[in-house]
């Protein structure tokens, strides 16, 4: 008996448990509030505000923002307000979308639907302090001392630079931009006061030497290099006199937990709003030749600080625009970039337009010499088949049947990897007109269209059949509070721990509040990964919508026929062990008895 009561005696300690944690998070969060919001905006409008959705049967798909997906595994669902994602498993109600989406914190996400519907709500940012909050910290320290410096007497050779290349003092103000002096360690002894040699050194921007800490940056113009929110998280510091001549142009700080190069775009945070109001994003390689653009008006403009486009920068320039424009240096380098940032953003689906500079210039070159010249670069950007075709014809000459030839195949491969219906069959058009080849003969070259279909997920995972009942159990409470009730009538608990816990929040939910909603739950467990973990791993088995309560008894028996299982072979075990005689007959009394039991519930 002592068993059986230290086992649902330590359930019932994590039902109070949780429902406390709950209860204190909901009182800071004013739930209601948050329920209220979200059910003031129509999830299918807010995700289609940033990404194209079709409706097909009750639901609407469109392309996971969230992974490298090319199809649309993502499904919205307008009569329950959440999307899920066939393909990676992420799920969520419209806030978990904003919060991924902008990557912004939750209740930063909660007030961008209450704005859109003029609900007042207000939060203290304070509450939640990063754990990386000295690095935040000494960036913003740094950047201050930094742009002091520039507008300081020893700063009038790098203003001058400044002025030289034509970077307007507004701009220099905005992108807070600044100068390193020539001394060894002015930033790393202001930094000793306030924090430790570990965070210094960890923060990129101080270095080790054999006595003593020095700063890495010296005597160098300091561009800030931001994350997706607009915290300085970075530097990259030129050279701009004959003092350091020999030492690298550039020098970049080095990775830490809150920088990683291949994860953001330089001005990314200012671009958003551009990008969205102008329908188009251009993306440059260097941050003199983004800031060039800014200045000239083109703020819709980011940089991939000389780097080639990631999978991550990929994904990062799909949420800012459906029209990417790559706008490299107009030299062999810049070629090769824009070859490479082609194929990274195809694996996504994704069709850029480019602009190729002459005179092998750079954007900020281009600017400079050719003014408004850009504007109609801009203005005449190469799809991507102008642009293939304008590298294979640089080389051939197809006044010769050979070079001819080889312009068609070349042509017909780069036509079929072509997604866009439209461009097809205009360059298909096209290439016949220009080779003299039939129309009918060139789409015989070409693949069989792929259609796009609807992924269907791939269920990998077995679950056995009292996993099954506890999903299946937990997604019916989600639909009634009449499945709730019953649960907590039959003594009985789910044997996963997350399953376990999942109905548990469910539990407190429904106490709470008195109805439930699979959308208000998510903003209820937002905290909880294991929980929103487990929830979308159920919401992912697309179980059927309609139950009988035949079935949830069913499930329960199911769970309580394992649960006995489980306590008679824990007796089976003690007894094993137990050496009075009397207690072994007591123990495979309980043993048989629960063995029993999971039998006649089977
Ligand atoms: P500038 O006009 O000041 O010479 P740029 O933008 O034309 O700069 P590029 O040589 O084209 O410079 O380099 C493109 C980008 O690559 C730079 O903006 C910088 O972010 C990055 N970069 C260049 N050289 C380095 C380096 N040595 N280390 C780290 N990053 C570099
Ligand atoms: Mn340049």
């Amino acid at each position: 008996m002592r068993a059986i009561f230290l086992f649902f005696g330590k359930i019932k300690k994590e039902i109070l448990k949780f429902c406390r944690i709950l209860f204190i998070g909901s009182g800071i969060l004013n739930n209601e509030l948050i329920n209220e919001i979200r059910k003031s905006v129509n999830i299918v409008d807010v995700i289609s505000s940033y990404m194209p959705l079709t409706k097909k049967g009750k639901n609407y798909f469109g392309v996971c923002p969230f992974h490298d997906d090319h199809s649309p595994s993502m499904s919205v669902a307008e009569d329950k307000q959440i999307y899920k994602c066939f393909s990676c498993g992420e799920s969520g109600n419209v806030f978990t979308f904003i919060e991924k989406y902008e990557n912004v914190s939750f209740l930063e996400a909660v007030k961008k639907c209450a704005d859109l519907s003029g609900i007042e709500f207000s939060y203290g940012k304070s509450d939640r302090k990063n754990h990386n909050q000295d690095l935040y910290d000494i960036y913003k320290f740094a950047s201050k001392l930094y742009q002091n410096n520039l507008h300081s007497k020893e700063g009038k050779e790098a203003r001058d630079y400044l002025k030289k290349r034509k970077l307007d003092d507004n701009i220099i103000k905005e992108f807070e931009i600044g100068l390193s002096l020539n001394n060894a360690s002015i930033l790393t002894d202001a930094l000793k006061k306030k924090y430790d040699e570990k965070t210094l050194i960890k923060s990129g921007l101080v270095s080790e030497g054999e006595y003593n800490l020095y700063d890495i940056y010296r005597n160098r113009i300091m561009f800030p290099l931001y994350d997706l929110s607009g915290n300085i998280v970075g530097y990259n510091g030129r050279i701009y006199n004959s003092n350091n001549k020999n030492d690298s142009k550039y020098i970049n700080s080095k990775e830490t937990p809150i920088f990683k190069k291949g994860e953001l775009l330089f001005n990314y945070h200012r671009a958003k709003k551009e990008a969205r109001e102008y329908k188009f994003v251009i993306v440059v390689e260097g941050q003199i030749d983004a800031i060039r653009l800014y200045q000239a008006g083109y703020r819709n403009v980011v940089a991939s600080l000389g780097t080639a486009i990631t999978k991550e920068h990929a994904m990062l320039l799909r949420k800012l625009s459906n029209n990417i424009i790559l706008c490299f240096d107009g030299d062999s380098a810049g070629e090769k970039a824009t070859n490479a940032a082609i194929k990274e953003l195809a694996n996504l689906a994704i069709e850029p337009k480019i602009v190729r500079l002459e005179e092998s210039l750079d954007p900020d070159e281009y600017i400079l010499k050719y003014g408004d010249k850009f504007k109609d670069k801009i203005d005449n950007a190469l799809n991507i088949m102008q642009y293939k075709e304008s590298i294979i014809k640089k080389n051939i000459d197809l006044s010769k049947t050979e070079d001819l030839a080889l312009y068609a195949n070349e042509m017909i491969k780069e036509i079929n990897a072509i997604n866009d219906d439209v461009l097809k069959e205009i360059s298909i058009n096209k290439l016949a007109s220009e080779t003299n080849l039939d129309v009918k003969f060139i789409k015989s070259k070409l693949d069989k269209k792929k259609e796009i279909k609807i992924p269907i997920k791939k269920n990998i995972i077995k679950y056995s059949k009292y996993e099954k009942s506890e999903q299946a159990l937990i997604y019916y409470m989600l639909k009634s509070i009449d499945v709730i009730k019953i649960y907590e009538k039959k003594i009985t608990f789910m044997p996963t721990d997350r399953y376990r816990k999942l109905a548990l929040k469910i539990d407190c939910f429904y106490k709470e509040f008195g109805y439930i909603d699979v959308a208000d739950f998510m903003s209820y467990i937002n905290s909880d990964d294991i929980s929103i973990n487990a929830l979308s791993e159920i919401l992912n088995l697309d179980l059927n919508d309609s139950y009988d309560e035949e079935a949830i008894l069913d499930y329960l028996n199911n769970i309580k026929s394992y649960n006995d299982k489980t306590l008679s072979n824990k007796y089976k075990k003690e007894l094993k062990e137990e050496v009075s005689l009397e207690k072994k007959i007591e123990l495979a009394n309980k043993a048989i008895e629960y063995k029993i039991r999971s039998e006649s519930n089977e």
